[in-house]
Protein backbone atom coordinates (compact mmCIF):
# COMPACT_ATOMS: atom_id res chain seq x y z
CA UNK A 1 0.00 0.00 0.00
CA UNK A 2 1.38 3.55 -1.24
CA UNK A 3 1.73 6.41 1.66
CA UNK A 4 -0.30 9.16 0.96
CA UNK A 5 1.54 11.83 -0.71
CA UNK A 6 2.39 15.17 1.46
CA UNK A 7 1.53 18.23 -0.07
CA UNK A 8 4.89 19.86 -2.10
CA UNK A 9 7.14 21.61 0.45
CA UNK A 10 5.32 19.77 3.02
CA UNK A 11 7.83 19.29 6.29
CA UNK A 12 6.05 18.25 9.13
CA UNK A 13 6.20 14.78 11.12
CA UNK A 14 4.16 12.51 9.58
CA UNK A 15 1.22 12.40 12.01
CA UNK A 16 -0.77 8.90 12.48
CA UNK A 17 -4.82 8.32 12.40
CA UNK A 18 -4.27 7.54 16.17
CA UNK A 19 -3.04 10.72 17.07
CA UNK A 20 -5.48 12.76 14.89
CA UNK A 21 -8.40 10.77 16.46
CA UNK A 22 -7.18 11.78 20.08
CA UNK A 23 -7.22 15.56 18.64
CA UNK A 24 -10.54 15.50 17.03
CA UNK A 25 -11.83 14.15 20.03
CA UNK A 26 -10.68 17.01 21.97
CA UNK A 27 -11.28 20.35 19.85
CA UNK A 28 -14.40 18.95 16.97
CA UNK A 29 -18.13 19.44 17.95
CA UNK A 30 -19.38 15.49 19.05
CA UNK A 31 -21.96 15.56 16.69
CA UNK A 32 -20.84 12.75 15.09
CA UNK A 33 -19.57 10.20 17.42
CA UNK A 34 -15.91 9.55 16.71
CA UNK A 35 -15.49 8.76 13.00
CA UNK A 36 -13.42 5.65 12.87
CA UNK A 37 -10.71 6.33 9.62
CA UNK A 38 -8.81 10.11 9.36
CA UNK A 39 -8.35 10.18 5.40
CA UNK A 40 -5.62 12.10 3.48
CA UNK A 41 -6.28 11.80 -0.17
CA UNK A 42 -8.38 10.63 -2.98
CA UNK A 43 -8.26 10.09 -6.32
CA UNK A 44 -11.39 9.20 -8.41
CA UNK A 45 -12.90 6.48 -6.69
CA UNK A 46 -10.01 5.64 -4.20
CA UNK A 47 -9.30 7.57 -0.92
CA UNK A 48 -6.12 6.37 1.53
CA UNK A 49 -6.45 7.35 5.20
CA UNK A 50 -2.85 9.11 6.93
CA UNK A 51 -1.91 5.81 7.89
CA UNK A 52 -1.47 4.44 4.06
CA UNK A 53 -4.15 2.12 4.04
CA UNK A 54 -6.78 2.26 0.81
CA UNK A 55 -9.96 2.28 0.15
CA UNK A 56 -12.49 1.75 -2.27
CA UNK A 57 -14.78 4.55 -1.82
CA UNK A 58 -18.53 3.13 -2.39
CA UNK A 59 -20.16 6.37 -0.29
CA UNK A 60 -18.25 9.12 -2.06
CA UNK A 61 -19.08 11.53 0.67
CA UNK A 62 -22.78 10.86 1.12
CA UNK A 63 -23.42 10.92 -2.87
CA UNK A 64 -21.29 14.42 -3.14
CA UNK A 65 -18.18 13.41 -4.86
CA UNK A 66 -20.20 12.25 -8.25
CA UNK A 67 -16.59 12.86 -10.32
CA UNK A 68 -14.52 11.34 -7.70
CA UNK A 69 -11.71 13.04 -6.09
CA UNK A 70 -9.74 15.23 -7.30
CA UNK A 71 -11.15 15.04 -11.12
CA UNK A 72 -9.56 17.62 -12.83
CA UNK A 73 -12.51 19.21 -14.46
CA UNK A 74 -13.80 20.43 -11.03
CA UNK A 75 -9.90 21.59 -9.69
CA UNK A 76 -9.26 23.51 -13.19
CA UNK A 77 -12.92 24.84 -12.96
CA UNK A 78 -12.14 25.99 -9.01
CA UNK A 79 -8.68 27.05 -9.31
CA UNK A 80 -9.71 28.84 -12.56
CA UNK A 81 -12.34 30.93 -10.91
CA UNK A 82 -10.41 31.39 -7.44
CA UNK A 83 -7.42 33.31 -9.94
CA UNK A 84 -10.39 35.53 -11.83
CA UNK A 85 -12.98 36.26 -9.01
CA UNK A 86 -13.63 34.26 -5.60
CA UNK A 87 -16.71 36.00 -4.35
CA UNK A 88 -18.81 39.13 -4.91
CA UNK A 89 -21.63 38.89 -2.62
CA UNK A 90 -25.60 39.08 -4.07
CA UNK A 91 -25.18 42.10 -4.73
CA UNK A 92 -23.58 41.58 -7.93
CA UNK A 93 -24.00 39.04 -10.45
CA UNK A 94 -21.14 37.06 -11.76
CA UNK A 95 -21.90 35.01 -15.02
CA UNK A 96 -21.02 31.15 -13.68
CA UNK A 97 -24.06 31.75 -11.31
CA UNK A 98 -26.28 32.83 -14.74
CA UNK A 99 -24.52 29.86 -16.78
CA UNK A 100 -25.84 27.54 -13.77
CA UNK A 101 -29.55 28.76 -13.40
CA UNK A 102 -30.10 28.55 -16.87
CA UNK A 103 -28.00 25.14 -16.81
CA UNK A 104 -30.15 23.75 -14.43
CA UNK A 105 -33.71 24.92 -15.90
CA UNK A 106 -32.65 23.28 -19.19
CA UNK A 107 -31.63 19.88 -17.76
CA UNK A 108 -35.24 20.09 -15.84
CA UNK A 109 -36.56 21.23 -19.29
CA UNK A 110 -39.14 24.02 -17.76
CA UNK A 111 -39.12 27.66 -17.15
CA UNK A 112 -38.50 28.89 -13.70
CA UNK A 113 -36.08 30.79 -11.08
CA UNK A 114 -33.47 29.11 -8.88
CA UNK A 115 -32.37 30.18 -5.88
CA UNK A 116 -28.72 29.31 -5.00
CA UNK A 117 -27.56 28.03 -1.30
CA UNK A 118 -24.52 25.69 0.25
CA UNK A 119 -26.36 23.03 1.56
CA UNK A 120 -29.15 20.64 1.44
CA UNK A 121 -30.68 22.18 4.22
CA UNK A 122 -30.89 25.99 3.45
CA UNK A 123 -32.36 24.50 -0.17
CA UNK A 124 -34.89 22.95 1.45
CA UNK A 125 -35.41 26.64 3.81
CA UNK A 126 -35.83 28.32 0.51
CA UNK A 127 -38.20 26.23 -0.61
CA UNK A 128 -40.30 26.12 2.83
CA UNK A 129 -40.05 29.95 2.85
CA UNK A 130 -41.73 29.96 -1.14
CA UNK A 131 -44.08 27.37 0.06
CA UNK A 132 -45.22 30.10 2.86
CA UNK A 133 -45.68 32.46 0.25
CA UNK A 134 -48.88 31.02 -1.18
CA UNK A 135 -50.77 32.11 1.61
CA UNK A 136 -50.82 28.68 3.40
CA UNK A 137 -48.95 27.29 6.04
CA UNK A 138 -49.40 23.97 6.53
CA UNK A 139 -46.90 21.07 4.76
CA UNK A 140 -47.67 17.47 4.15
CA UNK A 141 -44.26 15.38 4.98
CA UNK A 142 -43.34 11.70 4.62
CA UNK A 143 -42.53 9.28 7.34
CA UNK A 144 -38.97 8.21 7.09
CA UNK A 145 -37.84 11.49 5.37
CA UNK A 146 -35.03 13.05 5.71
CA UNK A 147 -34.68 17.02 4.65
CA UNK A 148 -31.48 18.46 6.84
CA UNK A 149 -30.45 19.80 10.16
CA UNK A 150 -31.51 23.50 10.40
CA UNK A 151 -34.89 23.91 12.39
CA UNK A 152 -37.06 24.46 9.00
CA UNK A 153 -35.76 21.16 7.23
CA UNK A 154 -35.79 19.69 10.69
CA UNK A 155 -39.42 20.13 10.67
CA UNK A 156 -39.94 18.21 7.71
CA UNK A 157 -37.60 15.38 8.80
CA UNK A 158 -39.73 12.47 10.56
CA UNK A 159 -37.00 10.75 12.49
CA UNK A 160 -38.10 11.23 16.66
CA UNK A 161 -34.41 11.28 17.65
CA UNK A 162 -33.65 14.12 15.74
CA UNK A 163 -36.34 16.07 15.94
CA UNK A 164 -37.95 15.90 19.55
CA UNK A 165 -34.87 17.60 21.59
CA UNK A 166 -35.55 20.26 19.42
CA UNK A 167 -39.30 20.87 19.81
CA UNK A 168 -40.86 23.06 19.33
CA UNK A 169 -40.17 23.10 16.10
CA UNK A 170 -41.51 25.48 13.50
CA UNK A 171 -44.23 25.03 10.63
CA UNK A 172 -47.67 23.06 10.82
CA UNK A 173 -46.49 19.82 9.56
CA UNK A 174 -48.17 16.43 8.72
CA UNK A 175 -46.78 12.93 8.00
CA UNK A 176 -48.21 10.62 5.78
CA UNK A 177 -46.42 7.23 5.08
CA UNK A 178 -44.16 7.49 2.62
CA UNK A 179 -45.67 5.79 -0.72
CA UNK A 180 -48.99 5.46 0.37
CA UNK A 181 -51.75 7.72 -2.70
CA UNK A 182 -54.61 6.98 -0.19
CA UNK A 183 -52.89 8.46 3.13
CA UNK A 184 -51.85 11.48 0.73
CA UNK A 185 -55.40 12.17 -0.74
CA UNK A 186 -56.51 11.85 2.90
CA UNK A 187 -53.91 14.12 4.06
CA UNK A 188 -53.84 17.23 0.98
CA UNK A 189 -56.98 19.42 1.04
CA UNK A 190 -57.34 23.24 0.45
CA UNK A 191 -55.12 24.48 3.05
CA UNK A 192 -51.87 23.13 2.57
CA UNK A 193 -49.71 24.89 0.97
CA UNK A 194 -46.60 21.82 -0.47
CA UNK A 195 -46.05 18.37 0.11
CA UNK A 196 -42.38 17.79 0.09
CA UNK A 197 -41.33 14.23 -1.00
CA UNK A 198 -38.01 12.74 -2.03
CA UNK A 199 -38.48 10.26 -4.90
CA UNK A 200 -36.56 7.78 -3.34
CA UNK A 201 -35.78 7.96 0.26
CA UNK A 202 -31.83 8.01 1.21
CA UNK A 203 -31.19 8.27 4.66
CA UNK A 204 -34.35 6.14 5.26
CA UNK A 205 -31.62 3.57 3.61
CA UNK A 206 -32.56 4.07 -0.26
CA UNK A 207 -36.20 3.45 -0.32
CA UNK A 208 -38.34 3.36 -3.57
CA UNK A 209 -41.46 5.02 -4.27
CA UNK A 210 -43.97 2.49 -5.77
CA UNK A 211 -44.62 3.20 -9.21
CA UNK A 212 -46.96 6.43 -9.97
CA UNK A 213 -46.57 7.70 -6.34
CA UNK A 214 -45.31 11.28 -8.17
CA UNK A 215 -47.76 11.31 -10.59
CA UNK A 216 -50.35 10.96 -7.92
CA UNK A 217 -48.50 13.34 -5.75
CA UNK A 218 -48.73 15.44 -8.90
CA UNK A 219 -52.21 15.10 -9.52
CA UNK A 220 -53.10 15.28 -5.81
CA UNK A 221 -51.32 18.55 -5.45
CA UNK A 222 -52.56 20.03 -8.69
CA UNK A 223 -56.37 19.14 -7.73
CA UNK A 224 -55.74 21.41 -4.48
CA UNK A 225 -53.71 23.98 -5.07
CA UNK A 226 -50.61 23.05 -3.70
CA UNK A 227 -47.09 22.85 -4.30
CA UNK A 228 -45.30 19.28 -5.20
CA UNK A 229 -41.73 20.16 -3.83
CA UNK A 230 -39.56 17.32 -5.08
CA UNK A 231 -36.36 16.72 -2.44
CA UNK A 232 -33.38 15.62 -5.10
CA UNK A 233 -30.82 16.56 -2.63
CA UNK A 234 -29.75 13.20 -2.57
CA UNK A 235 -31.09 11.70 -5.75
CA UNK A 236 -30.26 14.82 -8.13
CA UNK A 237 -27.43 15.51 -10.78
CA UNK A 238 -26.83 12.28 -12.13
CA UNK A 239 -27.03 9.73 -9.19
CA UNK A 240 -29.61 8.01 -10.15
CA UNK A 241 -28.96 7.47 -14.18
CA UNK A 242 -31.50 10.48 -15.18
CA UNK A 243 -30.87 14.38 -14.40
CA UNK A 244 -33.26 14.06 -11.53
CA UNK A 245 -35.29 11.20 -10.11
CA UNK A 246 -38.56 12.66 -11.24
CA UNK A 247 -37.91 12.73 -14.77
CA UNK A 248 -38.74 8.93 -15.14
CA UNK A 249 -41.97 9.62 -13.87
CA UNK A 250 -42.97 12.09 -16.29
CA UNK A 251 -43.89 14.55 -13.84
CA UNK A 252 -43.38 18.48 -13.21
CA UNK A 253 -42.83 19.79 -10.00
CA UNK A 254 -42.99 23.09 -8.39
CA UNK A 255 -40.14 22.93 -6.52
CA UNK A 256 -36.87 20.97 -6.96
CA UNK A 257 -34.11 20.70 -4.46
CA UNK A 258 -30.55 20.21 -4.66
CA UNK A 259 -27.36 20.11 -3.38
CA UNK A 260 -25.08 16.83 -2.41
CA UNK A 261 -23.72 15.90 -6.00
CA UNK A 262 -24.29 19.10 -7.58
CA UNK A 263 -20.85 20.71 -6.85
CA UNK A 264 -19.05 17.18 -6.50
CA UNK A 265 -17.47 18.45 -3.43
CA UNK A 266 -17.62 22.40 -3.43
CA UNK A 267 -20.56 23.23 -0.89
CA UNK A 268 -23.27 24.20 -3.44
CA UNK A 269 -27.34 23.95 -2.43
CA UNK A 270 -30.05 25.14 -5.15
CA UNK A 271 -33.64 25.50 -5.21
CA UNK A 272 -35.69 25.90 -8.49
CA UNK A 273 -39.11 26.46 -8.59
CA UNK A 274 -40.85 26.27 -11.97
CA UNK A 275 -43.92 27.74 -13.56
CA UNK A 276 -46.04 29.67 -11.31
CA UNK A 277 -44.06 29.01 -7.95
CA UNK A 278 -41.18 30.73 -9.73
CA UNK A 279 -42.49 34.45 -8.50
CA UNK A 280 -42.83 33.26 -4.95
CA UNK A 281 -40.25 34.81 -3.36
CA UNK A 282 -39.20 38.17 -4.16
CA UNK A 283 -36.56 40.98 -3.63
CA UNK A 284 -36.25 40.54 0.25
CA UNK A 285 -38.03 37.82 1.28
CA UNK A 286 -35.00 35.63 1.24
CA UNK A 287 -30.99 35.78 0.94
CA UNK A 288 -27.50 34.21 1.63
CA UNK A 289 -23.92 35.15 1.59
CA UNK A 290 -22.27 32.78 0.08
CA UNK A 291 -25.38 31.25 -2.24
CA UNK A 292 -24.41 31.28 -5.79
CA UNK A 293 -20.44 32.21 -5.56
CA UNK A 294 -18.37 31.96 -8.79
CA UNK A 295 -16.25 29.17 -7.16
CA UNK A 296 -18.95 27.37 -6.27
CA UNK A 297 -21.11 27.55 -9.26
CA UNK A 298 -18.14 27.03 -11.51
CA UNK A 299 -18.01 23.21 -9.96
CA UNK A 300 -21.21 22.40 -10.55
CA UNK A 301 -20.64 23.78 -14.18
CA UNK A 302 -17.75 21.22 -14.49
CA UNK A 303 -19.70 18.86 -12.55
CA UNK A 304 -22.73 19.11 -14.99
CA UNK A 305 -20.48 19.48 -17.93
CA UNK A 306 -18.25 16.82 -17.25
CA UNK A 307 -21.70 14.03 -16.75
CA UNK A 308 -22.67 15.39 -20.53
CA UNK A 309 -19.10 14.67 -22.00
CA UNK A 310 -18.09 11.80 -20.62
CA UNK A 311 -22.00 10.15 -20.53
CA UNK A 312 -21.61 9.51 -16.93
CA UNK A 313 -25.98 9.37 -17.02
CA UNK A 314 -25.74 5.83 -19.03
CA UNK A 315 -22.61 4.78 -17.23
CA UNK A 316 -24.30 4.90 -13.78
CA UNK A 317 -27.19 3.00 -14.98
CA UNK A 318 -24.99 0.26 -16.18
CA UNK A 319 -22.58 0.55 -12.90
CA UNK A 320 -25.79 0.76 -10.75
CA UNK A 321 -27.40 -2.20 -12.69
CA UNK A 322 -23.99 -4.58 -12.46
CA UNK A 323 -24.04 -3.98 -8.72
CA UNK A 324 -27.27 -4.44 -7.82
CA UNK A 325 -27.07 -7.57 -10.20
CA UNK A 326 -24.41 -9.19 -8.19
CA UNK A 327 -25.46 -8.03 -4.93
CA UNK A 328 -28.59 -9.83 -5.00
CA UNK A 329 -27.46 -12.97 -6.31
CA UNK A 330 -25.72 -13.39 -2.39
CA UNK A 331 -28.20 -15.53 -0.24
CA UNK A 332 -27.58 -13.11 2.23
CA UNK A 333 -29.17 -10.27 0.38
CA UNK A 334 -33.17 -10.24 0.31
CA UNK A 335 -33.16 -7.20 -1.99
CA UNK A 336 -31.49 -4.51 -3.47
CA UNK A 337 -33.35 -1.00 -4.12
CA UNK A 338 -32.54 2.66 -5.49
CA UNK A 339 -31.89 3.32 -9.02
CA UNK A 340 -28.49 3.86 -11.39
CA UNK A 341 -25.48 4.50 -8.13
CA UNK A 342 -27.80 5.36 -5.31
CA UNK A 343 -28.35 1.56 -3.68
CA UNK A 344 -29.43 -0.33 -0.95
CA UNK A 345 -28.81 -3.64 -0.05
CA UNK A 346 -31.54 -5.31 2.17
CA UNK A 347 -29.52 -7.87 4.48
CA UNK A 348 -31.26 -11.14 5.56
CA UNK A 349 -30.36 -9.62 9.41
CA UNK A 350 -29.82 -6.76 11.18
CA UNK A 351 -25.87 -6.55 10.89
CA UNK A 352 -25.25 -4.05 8.23
CA UNK A 353 -23.36 -1.68 11.32
CA UNK A 354 -21.14 -4.81 11.50
CA UNK A 355 -20.93 -5.21 7.70
CA UNK A 356 -19.31 -1.56 7.24
CA UNK A 357 -17.12 -2.14 10.26
CA UNK A 358 -15.41 -5.22 8.44
CA UNK A 359 -15.69 -3.41 4.83
CA UNK A 360 -13.57 -0.73 6.37
CA UNK A 361 -10.97 -3.12 7.47
CA UNK A 362 -11.30 -4.92 3.78
CA UNK A 363 -10.68 -1.44 2.21
CA UNK A 364 -14.24 -0.70 1.12
CA UNK A 365 -16.25 2.22 2.45
CA UNK A 366 -20.04 1.39 2.51
CA UNK A 367 -22.33 2.85 5.01
CA UNK A 368 -24.87 1.35 7.51
CA UNK A 369 -28.22 3.90 6.97
CA UNK A 370 -30.46 1.43 9.22
CA UNK A 371 -29.50 -1.63 10.89
CA UNK A 372 -30.97 -4.30 7.65
CA UNK A 373 -29.62 -2.33 5.08
CA UNK A 374 -26.16 -0.84 3.11
CA UNK A 375 -26.27 2.34 1.31
CA UNK A 376 -23.94 2.48 -1.82
CA UNK A 377 -23.28 5.54 -3.44
CA UNK A 378 -19.89 5.49 -5.40
CA UNK A 379 -19.03 8.43 -7.52
CA UNK A 380 -20.05 8.26 -10.85
CA UNK A 381 -17.41 7.52 -12.73
CA UNK A 382 -17.07 4.40 -10.80
CA UNK A 383 -15.18 1.52 -13.46
CA UNK A 384 -16.44 -1.42 -14.17
CA UNK A 385 -13.06 -3.30 -12.57
CA UNK A 386 -14.26 -0.96 -9.43
CA UNK A 387 -17.99 -2.08 -9.53
CA UNK A 388 -16.81 -6.02 -9.66
CA UNK A 389 -14.52 -5.53 -7.14
CA UNK A 390 -17.38 -3.71 -4.68
CA UNK A 391 -19.56 -6.85 -5.02
CA UNK A 392 -16.94 -9.04 -4.74
CA UNK A 393 -15.78 -7.64 -1.49
CA UNK A 394 -19.03 -6.69 -0.32
CA UNK A 395 -19.90 -10.80 -1.12
CA UNK A 396 -17.36 -12.18 0.83
CA UNK A 397 -18.09 -9.75 3.73
CA UNK A 398 -21.88 -10.70 3.76
CA UNK A 399 -20.08 -14.68 3.59
CA UNK A 400 -17.61 -13.68 6.85
CA UNK A 401 -19.79 -11.38 9.28
CA UNK A 402 -23.42 -12.95 8.50
CA UNK A 403 -21.69 -16.80 8.36
C1 LIG B 1 -28.50 15.15 2.83
C2 LIG B 1 -29.89 15.55 2.56
C3 LIG B 1 -30.38 16.80 2.97
C4 LIG B 1 -29.56 17.76 3.79
O1 LIG B 1 -28.45 18.22 3.10
P1 LIG B 1 -27.27 18.97 3.92
O2 LIG B 1 -26.35 19.43 2.83
O3 LIG B 1 -26.66 17.95 4.82
O4 LIG B 1 -27.89 20.08 4.65
C5 LIG B 1 -31.67 17.15 2.60
N1 LIG B 1 -32.44 16.31 1.90
C6 LIG B 1 -32.01 15.08 1.50
C7 LIG B 1 -32.92 14.21 0.70
C8 LIG B 1 -30.73 14.66 1.83
O5 LIG B 1 -30.31 13.44 1.47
Amino acid sequence: MSAPERPAGWAGTPVTGAELTQRYQSSVMNTFGTPARVLARGEGSTVWDVDGNRYLDLLGGIAVNSLGHAHPAIVEAVTNQLQTLGHVSNFFISEPQVRLAEKLLSLVGHDGRVFFANSGAEANEAAFKASRRTGRTRVVATEGSFHGRTMGALALTSKAQYREPFEPLPGDVTFVPYGDVAALEAAVDDTVAAFVVEPIQGEAGVIDAPEGYLAAAREITSRHGALLWVDEVQTGVGRTGDWFAHTASGIVPDLVTLAKGLGGGIPIGAMIALGDAATLLGPGNHGTTFGGNPVATAAALAVIDTIETEGLLAHATARGDQLAAGLERHPRVTAVTGRGLLRGVVLTEPRAADVQTAAYDAGLIVNAPTPDRLRLAPPLVLTEDEAAHAVATISALLDEVLA
